[in-house]
């Protein structure tokens, strides 16, 4: 396992090419999608280009920052300006948009190498990746089982190797459950510390865009990167960005006991057994580590889905009314007048899931069930806010697991979407309450697949969260394990 520091050495040192290193990734793309398909483009040339000026800048004598040279997977999301951005649905199959997102403008100033554009659920919307219109990824330690999702993609391709990091999208869990099943670090950041331009939106007041890594420090280079105020997302906190790397050294060099609280409700019925024994375990390593660690009851933590599910939906209702044909991508071939190409156009070029979300919202924002859905579903919305904020009175980080089970086989969930969106049980209240939460590999289950541990900052609190990730990754030796493929 390469990291980006390790990289970045090789670089400055001229024991390696920025062009060696990313045709080594393009080299492992090619030698594992057939099985993996964790890419829905591979934009080769574009990063030999990327790479090449790299070594131009390395051999004129400049100083290169962490990211240059580093090859990086961006979820297919995320618009790349002249690169196709589908948000694997049919209804973007062809679009390519005319701007970049500040996230990858970002990344590109920095120097760091895009390989392609990641597989994920049909705009986002899933935990399994199975919802892509342009076939479903396999997770990396068991071809046969899902990678998690939305972000699936993102999370095989920086578990087998086929990039050293990854951007995803998180709206109720979706960097943090892939990477749980793909055994890697995924942080979903508080909201509004990542700007949202060039996203495509999901739910946007949930949304939000995080680092994908082998480990924790990976993940904080590539948060410390795309992090900070940006002018064109009106929702971008006027925050300074800390450097984050600077808060990755263990818990016990604080300046008083760090307080870790365990979250009682995500231990109760429906968590696979083997999942609680590892996260109980982690919590033990957190009091060897000299946490001081106590239980914390969120009551309300147990409508976090139902409360999305509501609040989701309704915004995806509105935010996806763009789609109609006219505006971007596909419009059917067929069709006799204006509403019958409105309606044809987004008959087939939506999947059955998105189509199911924009029915939900529509109804739950419809008049007379507003009141009854949105507006209560807003207000429950509060109520979870409140339970962390007690939460964060007594403690610096929670903990919990990131999903009750471990990756599942393929094809498993497809007839029930209701056990599907069970999956984001514990994810999903912390994008209700926009905090930062992250997940990071805590141990195996007896099937190999890898098992994820979250942990919760209180808002913009990543420094803490992320110290409290390396500090146990430091003591454990779980991220050095990785897939035989
Ligand atoms: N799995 C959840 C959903 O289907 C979360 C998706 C996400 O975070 N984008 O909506």
């Amino acid at each position: 396992m390469v990291s980006i520091r390790e990289l970045h050495d090789q670089l400055v040192k001229k024991e390696r090419s920025a062009v060696e290193i990313t045709q080594a990734a393009i080299d492992r793309i090619q030698a594992i999608e057939p099985q993996l398909h964790s890419f829905l483009c591979v934009t080769a040339e574009q990063a030999m280009a990327q790479a090449e000026a790299v070594d131009a800048q390395i051999a004129a004598g400049e100083a290169v920052g962490l990211l240059a040279g580093i090859p990086i997977g961006i979820k297919d999301n995320l618009c790349t300006q002249g690169i196709p951005t589908t948000c694997a649905s049919k209804i973007l199959e062809n679009f390519v948009p005319p701007y970049e997102s500040t996230v990858t403008q970002r990344l590109k100033m920095a120097g760091s190498v895009m390989v392609g554009k990641t597989n994920l659920d049909e705009f986002a919307m899933g935990g399994s990746t199975e919802n892509s219109a342009f076939g479903r990824t396999a997770n990396p330690w068991d071809l046969d089982c899902v990678p998690g999702g939305s972000s699936g993609g993102s999370a095989a391709a920086v578990a087998a190797d086929e990039c050293t990091v990854a951007l995803g999208s998180d709206t109720g869990g979706s960097i943090r459950q892939p990477a749980s099943f793909c055994g890697v670090v995924g942080l979903k950041p508080t909201y509004g510390l990542v700007s949202r331009y060039g996203l495509v939106a999901f739910a946007s007041s949930l949304d939000q865009i995080g680092p994908f890594g082998r480990s924790v420090e990976d993940v904080a280079i590539l948060l410390e990167a795309i992090a900070g105020h940006d002018p064109k997302d009106s929702t971008s906190l006027k925050v300074e960005v800390p450097r984050y790397t600077d808060y990755l050294k263990p818990i016990k060099k604080s300046s008083r006991k760090f307080r870790i609280g365990i979250i009682k409700e995500t231990f109760g019925e429906g968590l696979d057994s083997q999942v609680g024994t590892a996260v109980m375990a982690a919590v033990d390593q957190f009091k060897k580590l000299g946490a001081e660690v106590q239980e914390i009851s969120c009551p309300q933590f147990r409508y976090g889905v139902p409360t999305y599910y509501i609040i989701a939906p309704s915004e995806a209702s509105a935010n996806l009314a763009r789609y109609d044909g006219v505006k971007y991508g596909f419009r059917t071939p067929q069709a006799d007048n204006l509403m019958d190409m409105y309606t044809r156009t987004r008959a087939e070029g939506f999947g059955p899931e998105v189509k199911r979300r924009i029915m939900i919202g529509t109804y739950a924002l419809s008049a007379g069930y507003y009141d009854a859905y949105y507006l209560k579903a807003q207000k429950v919305r509060t109520l979870i806010k409140q339970d962390f904020e007690r939460a964060f009175a007594q403690v610096d980080v929670l903990v919990c697991p990131t999903a009750p089970s471990t990756a599942f086989k393929a094809g498993d969930k497809n007839n029930d979407p209701l056990s599907m969106y069970l999956l984001d049980l514990m994810t999903i209240p912390v994008n209700l309450a926009g905090l930062p939460g992250l997940s990071l590999p805590c141990g195996f289950d007896d099937q190999g697949l890898p098992i994820g541990l979250q942990i919760i900052g209180n808002l913009l609190r990543e420094d803490l969260v992320l110290q409290a990730a390396y500090s146990y990754e430091q003591a454990t030796e779980w991220h050095q394990h990785r897939p035989k493929l």
